[in-house]
């Protein structure tokens, strides 16, 4: 497979200009990032990695991050974690206040935030300084110990962050948040905010890929079983409520922040993540879906 000619291929045929959507501006920080930006990596199980254009450019994460603090709460507290959040799509935007009073505060999934909330509140709860564990954790499995969080982004959704602060006190409201407020949503408005590249995404994601291994050192990180639970997740839950049109168009697990980034796994052979800001009406990258639908057609290599 010539990964590198079908990147080019896909480079060639797409730009910014071929689509119509607008970039995230309700955390004002990410107002400011220029259209334009389009990049790809892909990193394969044997090591080898190929990119075109803007791959190698911090961008804010945003709620990919939630994959990595998903994990690391399931490092902690295994399949008890279920009890605190179900493994449900939700049908609804990733914001969503609905569906959290006739389910006693048990979010649907870990990837609205609703109950990312409730992972951090784990995270808080148990670790000394989630901050610090978490940097550490990404640093880690992605090799780069320059990655961190972007202090403006994160002070910007602070200045902002109405409705996630009103969400974590609705959950405590009902029985499933244990620490102060103040401390989930400074841990949470961090996670997002960090700033991470095509590269270092498509190498960290890799874990995912790879059976819970590095993939330089096989060091084991998380276990089989748990990489197949956040797999299902992803390909479930991983894209508000468009993940059934990103199964059907590009059909691997995935998950994407409304920074503009995307990240998807092929459970042994890739990890991918291709940015471009400009979202659509669901708050996914608009030219990345285009992009990624284009990789697994001309890859031929997708979960189904
Ligand atoms: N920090 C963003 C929020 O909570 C993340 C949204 C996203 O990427 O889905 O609103």
């Amino acid at each position: 497979m010539d990964y590198q000619q079908i990147l080019d291929t896909i480079h060639d045929e797409m730009s910014y200009r071929d689509v119509k959507g607008k970039v995230a501006s309700y955390i004002p920080e990410l107002a400011k990032i220029d259209r334009k930006k389009f990049g790809m990596h892909v990193y394969c199980g044997d090591k080898q990695h190929f990119c075109f254009g803007d791959s190698k450019e911090n961008f804010s994460i945003q709620s990919i991050s939630k994959v990595f603090t998903l994990a690391m709460a399931m490092r902690l507290m295994g399949e008890d974690l279920w009890d605190r959040v179900d493994v449900e799509p939700s049908g609804d935007p990733f914001n969503s206040l609905t569906q959290l009073e006739y389910e006693s505060g048990i979010p649907r999934n870990p990837f609205i935030n609703a109950g990312a909330l409730v992972i951090s509140d784990i995270l808080v709860d148990q670790l000394d300084d989630p901050k610090k564990e978490l940097l550490e954790f990404v640093r880690h499995i992605t090799g780069d110990p320059d990655i961190d969080y972007d202090k403006t982004v994160a002070a910007s959704e602070k200045a902002t962050g109405y409705r996630n602060i009103a969400l974590v006190n609705y959950i405590k409201a009902l029985g499933n948040i244990k620490c102060d407020v103040e401390p989930i949503v400074d841990f949470y408005f961090h996670q997002c905010s960090l700033a991470m590249s095509c590269e270092d995404l498509s190498k960290a994601f890799m874990i995912f890929a790879n059976r819970g291994r590095l993939l330089d050192t096989d060091e084991k990180i998380l276990k089989p079983k748990t990489v197949k639970r956040i797999n299902a997740l992803m390909q479930t839950c991983g894209f508000y409520d468009e993940a059934g049109e990103f199964s059907f168009q590009v059909g691997l697990p995935g998950k994407s922040g409304v920074g503009g980034g995307i990240v998807a796994i092929h459970p042994k052979n890739y990890s991918v993540a291709v940015w471009s800001p400009i979202l659509n009406e669901k708050g996914n990258s608009e030219l990345g879906m285009k992009a990624l639908e284009r990789f697994t057609t001309l890859t031929g290599v997708s979960v189904f």
